[in-house]
């Protein structure tokens, strides 16, 4: 059975395999004994590898020990970890946080927690997977609705059943395509249908709005959404997940949340790393601002060069190629002349959308950055893509 359907993975190209990268994840890394520049990092202002949040996750770890020793109600909460929720708060301007190990157990634990089986949920078509299996795991009836599509979204407010509790899901900026939601429109068509909003920030923190605090500071929404998550695990560079919110939101979900009661807390490390990375966000704008300019060089390159890119207002940029083995075909002439950035096929995408999903980091010159693009030209034109 295990062979039969690896090889039936394997025949429609959806197979998925391992590659060992023995760097880092900066601009470049190490692939196969060769320096590659790397686009497809979630690490956009480079913090995984900044010396300053480094050096704190090195301290934290001498200092408190490689492993937390259990979940955070049953032997204690480590400084690191309310040091973590109580930054997490302050920059997001919010009364209280909680974060949890993964931003993926945040999702399939806070949506159960939000909503009973009784519920209505209302999620945008490609929302991130944990958004999906939270959804699922909660019981309650779901729908999804087309992407950032608002007049589809009220057509199923409007004739939902009266009395049903509501909750729309929503990534801020969607993973795979760059875009962001709506949330100028969404924020007062929820209020006027009198349902919840639970938006997943993970990949807007840190780069979005003015100061860097994410998708609602971008669309000026932050007072109208009461509570939202995001991961530490992108900009932020280490790992983990969070929800930010009011006290009381706080208080239900750390009495309620299963994937943050039942499971030991992450190595004091991570969140010594974090409470560093959400600093030096806050101490070095010029971070943000390399990103964005990194961004429209990237841009304007593939623009010029013809490529068919996803509508992205952000740092993720993705060139949608179609079928799943004519994007493993690119992503294998891309690593030929030294770029590295996988395919991204079905299920994470919608079919017939494969794509080569690249983004950019602050932490890339010019230099490589040209040299990306030259790489991409190539590869583009032996596969007659542009
Ligand atoms: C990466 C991601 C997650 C999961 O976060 P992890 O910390 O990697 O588990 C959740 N939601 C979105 C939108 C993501 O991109």
């Amino acid at each position: 059975m295990f062979e039969k359907h690896l090889k039936k993975l394997d025949d429609q190209h959806l197979l998925r395999r391992l590659r060992t990268i023995a760097s880092a994840t900066g601009p470049t890394v190490l692939l196969d004994g060769r320096e590659i520049i790397l686009l497809s990092s979630n690490n956009y202002l480079g913090l995984a590898t900044h010396p300053t949040v480094v050096e704190a996750a090195i301290e934290a770890t001498r200092r408190y020990g490689a492993g937390s020793g259990a979940a955070r109600l049953v032997c204690g909460t480590l400084t690191p970890h309310e040091t973590l929720d109580a930054t997490l708060a302050r920059f997001k301007g919010t009364e209280a946080a909680l974060t949890f190990a993964a931003g993926y157990l945040t999702n399939i634990s806070v949506i159960p927690a939000l909503i009973a089986k009784d519920g209505l949920i209302f999620a945008d078509r490609l929302c991130h997977a944990s958004l999906i299996d939270g959804c699922r795991l909660s019981g309650a009836t779901f729908r999804v609705y087309r992407h950032r599509d608002m007049h589809h979204l009220e057509q199923l407010l409007a004739r939902r059943p009266a009395g049903r509790p509501t909750l729309i899901v929503t990534d801020g900026l969607f993973s795979m395509d760059g875009d962001i939601a709506p949330m100028k429109d969404l924020v007062p068509l929820a209020e006027r249908y009198g349902a919840e909003i639970y938006v997943d920030d993970a990949h807007g923190t840190g780069i979005l709005g003015r100061t860097g605090r994410g998708t609602l500071e971008h669309c000026e929404v932050e007072s109208r959404v009461p509570y939202h998550m995001g991961t530490l695990s992108k900009a932020i560079g280490s790992a983990g997940g969070y929800v930010v919110g009011s006290a009381t939101v706080i208080a239900y979900l750390l009495n309620t949340c299963r994937a943050f009661i039942y499971t030991t807390a992450p190595p004091p490390a991570t969140a010594a790393a974090a409470t560093a990375a959400i600093q030096v966000i806050e101490q070095e704008p010029q971070r943000r601002a390399r990103l964005w300019q990194n961004r429209e060089r990237l841009a304007q390159g593939l623009n010029r060069l013809g490529f068919r890119l996803a509508a992205s207002e952000s740092p993720i940029l993705p060139i949608i190629v179609g079928d799943p083995d004519r994007a493993m075909n690119l992503a294998q002439a891309l690593i030929e002349h030294g770029v590295y950035a996988p395919a991204i096929r079905p299920p994470t995408v919608p079919p017939a959308t494969s794509r080569i999903r690249l983004t950019i980091t602050a932490d890339h010159t010019n230099e490589q950055i040209d040299r990306a693009l030259a790489a991409l030209e190539r590869a583009g034109r032996s596969l007659n893509l542009i």
